[in-house]
């Protein structure tokens, strides 16, 4: 007896997608047989699943739950809401796994920020979940064993930026010598590099610029977070990373074409190296930022230009690009609103909802894209990055049975008031081809037509593991 079938839905499996059943028990994905094949073997519930897509549930490998926000002129910093929020939020539109940070910061080691992060999340995540370790600053000495020790421990990945993004914001960047002895000890160890990467002697100096000419508003952002930025800091760690034998890279949130060109000729040169891209940079420029409340659709580095769209959509169809992530700093509007400078604005967006039909909508409708390619992006290639595959990420015997159904036969139009994430959406108002029906978390089900069934002690924490193939060269 199966506990759930998902019966006479297209399913997006590792091979393509076909007319399939899905038999599901104990949590995983136990059987898939034609249409009707799996009703011999009884089930408790059987969901019919007719003209919908059923995919793998999506996954986000960049959120940041309660996490600070700049406070233009108050030393307490605001919080965006929590995994509580989030993972409700990412469950309703068909987002099954989220992947945080855990910062250290203070006199803290890495295994206490990992603790004091996962104590946090304990019993208040809906969805499953991760931490990228995150470290900050000049390293000490003794990061690098620690770092070692969490990638053995399960926490495969590492986030570094190479520049403080903001004067306000100074402490953040880690210098290149402390990036190179974190790329070392994780291509020893196993583990996977995320960056955030701009140059930051540019970054600064146009700071200073802006400033003396009385240009600070967040208008002009991208004049500041730049294109040529982008090219510098990211070709400037692939090469250290290309000389590290083992390292593998993942860089966080591209936004330019020339990130792009840089990540699609490493690829070529056969370095191990994947880009995430968020749907924010893929449909909102510079321009945007003239709307009103036009920070809403801001995120660091910066919105681009129609260029820039151009190469980032071709890289999420020929390779640079492998995953779409948001970003997500969920808060209410006005905090969203209420930094207005070049220097204050805030980052990060409110999204996770929306995330997986809005990317069917744009790749597979709009650009003819096959439905493994939009699940690639939005699922699957993240599972596999980030050391969670074929748990996560597939439609697979043997699998978690994260399983998202995707109703095409309606449209859906964005109302922030009509979902679970801050009181305002960048993507207002959007004509959505797709909606979730259901969302499947281990087999429970999460989400059932609109109504949330899961519960915040649902989620547990995923031990990671980045295999081989993919540190060894561009594997996906
Ligand atoms: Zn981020």
């Amino acid at each position: 007896m199966l506990d759930v079938v998902i019966a006479n839905g297209k399913a997006v499996l590792p091979s393509g997608a076909e007319a399939a059943d899905i038999g599901v028990a104990g949590g995983k994905i136990v059987a898939i047989g034609a249409p009707g094949a799996l009703a011999a073997i009884g089930a408790k519930r059987t969901v019919d699943a007719t003209g919908q897509i059923v995919i793998p549930g999506g996954i986000d490998p960049h959120v940041h739950c309660r996490w600070p926000m700049p406070t233009p002129g108050q030393t307490q910093h605001n919080l965006t809401d929590g995994p509580d929020v989030v993972s409700k939020a990412a469950l309703f539109g068909g987002t099954t796994t989220i992947l945080d940070f855990a910062l250290v910061d203070g006199d803290n080691t890495v295994q206490q920020a990992i603790e004091r992060r996962q104590k946090e999340w304990a019993g208040d995540c809906a969805c499953d979940y991760a931490f990228h370790v995150m470290v900050q600053g000049k390293l000490d000495w003794a990061v690098p064993d620690q770092i070692a020790e969490a990638v053995q421990a399960g926490h495969a990945t590492v986030k570094m930026f190479t520049t403080d993004i903001t004067p306000s914001r100074k402490g953040r960047m880690v210098p290149f010598g402390s990036i190179m002895e974190v790329l070392t000890v994780l291509a020893k160890a196993g583990g996977l590099a995320a960056i955030h990467a701009e140059d930051n002697d540019l970054v600064m100096h146009m700071y200073e610029k802006l400033t003396r000419e009385g240009r600070t508003s967040f208008h002009n952002m991208a004049e500041v977070h730049t294109t040529l930025s982008e090219d510098l800091a990211f070709n400037r760690v692939i090469r250290l990373a290309a000389n590290i034998p083992g390292c593998a890279l993942y860089m966080l949130h591209t936004s330019a074409a020339t990130g792009v060109k840089a990540i699609a000729t490493a690829r070529n040169d056969g370095v191990p190296i994947y880009g995430e891209t968020l749907h924010q940079y893929l449909m909102y420029s510079a321009e945007d930022y003239k709307r009103p409340n036009g920070q809403i659709y801001h995120t660091y580095p910066s919105l681009k230009f129609a260029e820039d769209h151009a190469a980032l959509w071709d890289g999420t169809d020929h390779g640079a690009i492998q995953t779409v992530a948001t970003d997500e700093i969920c808060c209410p509007l006005k905090f969203k609103l209420q930094g207005n400078k070049i220097d204050d604005t805030t980052g990060g967006n409110a999204g996770v909802e929306p995330r997986v039909s809005l990317m069917y909508t744009e790749t597979v409708e709009k650009r003819g894209y096959d439905l493994t390619q939009f699940v690639n992006l939005v699922s699957t290639n993240a599972a596999k990055i980030m050391g969670m595959y074929p748990r996560k990420g597939a439609l697979a015997i043997g699998s978690d049975a994260d399983i998202v159904l995707l109703d095409t036969r309606k449209r859906h139009l964005v109302k922030a008031e009509e979902m679970h994430e801050a009181d305002y959406s960048p993507w207002e108002g959007r004509d959505l081809a797709c909606w979730p029906s259901m969302t499947l978390l281990r087999g429970k089900i999460a989400v059932d037509n609109g109504a949330f069934t899961g519960a915040l002690s649902d989620g547990q924490h995923l031990s990671r593991k980045v295999p081989d193939d993919i540190r060894s060269r561009p594997a996906v």
